[in-house]
């Protein structure tokens, strides 16, 4: 149950048996094409796609270098660990951060960004990181954003990490330039494959660019193999098999079906969390679908909490990180979870949190927790 990676379901696993093939011959052309249409379909995008050999921050890093110039102004919200590492990452490309800071635990208003355009009338991108992994923060007001964006003329990149394929971001609906995200997530598939949308907006600015930053992330140069079908360096094939089986078993289910399925295993966390008697870090209307920010309780620090559960119940959860230290816990609520995985986790927290002296109310937190997966659809519920 970490915020990545995630459980890959064993029909993920098997694909990957598969015999190697060459990439450079028409079995993986074929592949390629195949991931690269589902994942348009899972994306909501027309426009472009590319699908890279490195994890989530190659694909951000990929998006930045290939649209920054020296000294471009890019609005960024920071609200937690991964936020303030995408303000890193813009003055490393050249860019020239404009933070809005938030609150840990909180998310960043339309209305924010808007005065920030309206005192940086020369920016040239805002980025945002969509759900907030360190907090479990989404930002629900995207769809305003990339409105302002579009009316701004201004580019949106947004870091949908831990998010894409668990909740709702239909790209060209909410005008996001760049989306990036990666295989290890909502998309249950092992780590190493990422992937960034480009629109025709930030192909008109990667075109203009006087400088190109990057060789083996050069967009222009995968755009070019993309014309014969194939991607410019060696790519992670056992990987792209894995996709492609976790596509199929995503747009089976269904995108709605697969949002509300999070949606209810979310809100079943935190109902149970509320009734045990532990804290929410996140504003109630921007809490995530995909992980829950939970408080540990007074006195107890959450390494210990979590080293417990890992070895007495064998689940494995998320740590807190920098300003939120020792004081709370991750549960992921990512791809492939369901009422098992869920009811599992909830009394492997009430019995832990018991061990260690926590008088929480055990049968209420299950209770919560069963009444709200009755939610979900399906035979068992
Ligand atoms: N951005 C967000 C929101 C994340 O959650 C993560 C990882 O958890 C990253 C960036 C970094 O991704 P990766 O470790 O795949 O490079």
């Amino acid at each position: 149950m970490l915020p990545g990676p995630t459980n890959v379901p064993p029909r993920v696993m098997r694909a990957m048996l598969r015999p190697l093939m060459g990439h450079r011959g028409p079995e993986f052309k074929q592949v390629l094409s195949q991931v690269l249409s589902k994942t348009k379909k899972i994306f909501e995008t027309k426009g472009d796609m590319f699908i890279l050999t490195t994890s989530g921050t190659g694909a951000t890093e990929c998006a930045l270098q290939n649209i920054t110039d020296d000294g471009d102004k890019v609005i960024v919200n920071v609200n937690g660990f991964f936020s303030e590492r995408l303000g890193d990452a813009i003055k490393a490309y050249g860019g020239t951060p404009i933070l809005l800071n938030s609150e840990w635990g909180r998310a960043p208003k339309p209305e924010d960004f808007r005065k920030l355009l309206k005192n940086n009338p020369d920016t040239k991108a805002v980025a945002v990181v969509y759900n907030e992994t360190s907090t479990g923060v989404t930002v629900r007001g995207l769809q305003e954003i990339g409105q302002l964006c579009s009316e701004e003329d201004v580019l949106l990149i947004v870091d949908a990490i831990s998010i894409l394929g668990g909740d709702k971001l239909p790209v060209d609906d909410w005008n996001v330039d760049m989306c990036v995200t990666a295989s290890q997530k909502c998309l249950m598939c092992p780590p190493g494959l990422s992937f960034v949308s480009v629109s025709q907006k930030a192909w008109d600015k990667i075109d203009s660019k006087k400088r190109r930053r990057s060789f083996y992330l050069d967009l222009p140069m995968y755009r070019k193999f993309m014309e014969d079908g194939f991607t410019p360096f060696t790519p992670a094939v056992s990987l792209f098999y894995a996709l492609n089986e976790a596509c199929d078993m995503i747009l089976e289910e269904g995108l709605q079906a697969r949002f509300e399925r999070h949606r209810v295993c979310a809100e079943a966390v935190y109902n149970s969390m509320q009734a045990l008697g532990l804290g929410l870090l996140a504003e109630q209307e921007s809490r995530s679908h995909t992980v829950a920010a939970i408080a540990t309780p007074p006195g107890i620090e959450d390494g210990k909490l979590r080293e417990l559960i890992r070895i007495k119940y064998g689940i494995d959860l998320g740590g807190s990180l920098e300003k939120w230290k020792g004081k709370m816990f991750r549960i992921g609520v990512m791809g492939n979870v369901g009422s098992a995985e869920i009811m599992s986790t909830v009394s492997a927290i009430a019995s832990a949190t018991a061990d260690l002296g926590f008088k929480g109310n055990i049968p209420e937190a299950l209770e919560a927790a069963r009444k709200t997966l009755a939610r979900l659809p399906g035979k068992l519920n």
